[in-house]
């Protein structure tokens, strides 16, 4: 089985689609088109025939270009039963534990509310890649528009039991910005401090930061720390549970 090959094209002020191919089959999803002519011309360029677009979840930053996209090549839209009233063109409605297929490949399917409340992502096991939409950001994580801390723990949760070879597709190149929020909580963390480096790096040279890998994120990104010790001393929220801890520092991260 030849592996699957992962682009990710940056469009509007700082969003990702991203484009994943099988070589083999011929097959390719096209994860969250914002827009649709940019995504169209890198998949002309590539010579990548779209044969499914993988919503994460409903804002118009994620979805613009999918009736356009599907008007012009007829591929197969995949998003969340939760959102079928709210995902345009979609053909494959979706709920937890469901496998996608793509060519020989397969992604399995993970609610994470808290995003929004219909929000998915998509992991592929096999090939150790998670899109993951606007849940999960390198040392970030998504606005709670639509659902509660703990809904958002939950879905943070989850993600972090995956393998830490895991390389993660997010949605917004938020990187920067985030390293200087989360140094503010855990200033002597290593992994931070690394990462913070390698992203400072990457920017200079107008390099995206995606994917990062889960292994990384699970040392040094905050969001996924509430409950680590080590963490917790270091932010002096020792004392609360891991719900509030990571309520208390997304609400920081929102006036930051
Ligand atoms: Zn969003
Ligand atoms: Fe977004």
């Amino acid at each position: 089985m030849a592996d699957l090959e992962i682009r990710s094209v940056p469009v509007l002020s700082d969003n990702y689609v991203h484009l994943v191919h099988d070589p083999e089959e011929g097959a390719c999803a096209i994860v969250d088109p914002a827009v649709a002519d940019p995504v169209l011309a890198e998949l002309k360029r590539l010579d990548w025939r779209p044969t499914h677009i993988f919503c994460t979840h409903h804002h118009n930053d994620h979805i613009g270009g999918v009736l356009d996209i599907k008007r012009a090549t007829g591929c197969t839209v995949v998003g969340a039963a939760a959102d079928r009233h709210r995902i345009p063109g979609i053909d494959q409605a979706v709920v937890e534990g469901d496998v996608v297929k793509l060519g020989h490949h397969t992604a399995r399917v993970f609610e994470v509310p808290g995003h929004t409340s219909g929000h998915i992502a998509y992991w592929f096991g096999n090939a150790h890649a998670l899109l993951c939409g606007d849940t999960l950001f390198s040392l970030g994580c998504g606005r709670l528009f639509e659902g509660t801390p703990a809904q958002m723990w939950a879905s943070l949760c989850k993600l972090r039991k995956l393998p830490d070879a895991t390389r993660v597709y997010f949605g917004h190149e938020y990187t920067k910005g985030n390293v200087d929020f989360a140094l503010t909580l855990e200033p002597d963390n290593q992994a931070l401090r690394a990462r913070a480096e390698e992203v400072g790096r990457l920017r200079e040279a107008g390099r995206p930061t995606v994917p990062s890998l889960l292994g990384s994120e699970k040392a040094a990104n905050p969001f996924l720390r509430a409950d680590v010790a080590d963490f917790r001393n270091a932010a002096g929220l020792a004392d609360r549970d891991a719900v509030a801890v990571f309520a208390e520092i997304r609400g920081r991260k929102d006036r930051f």
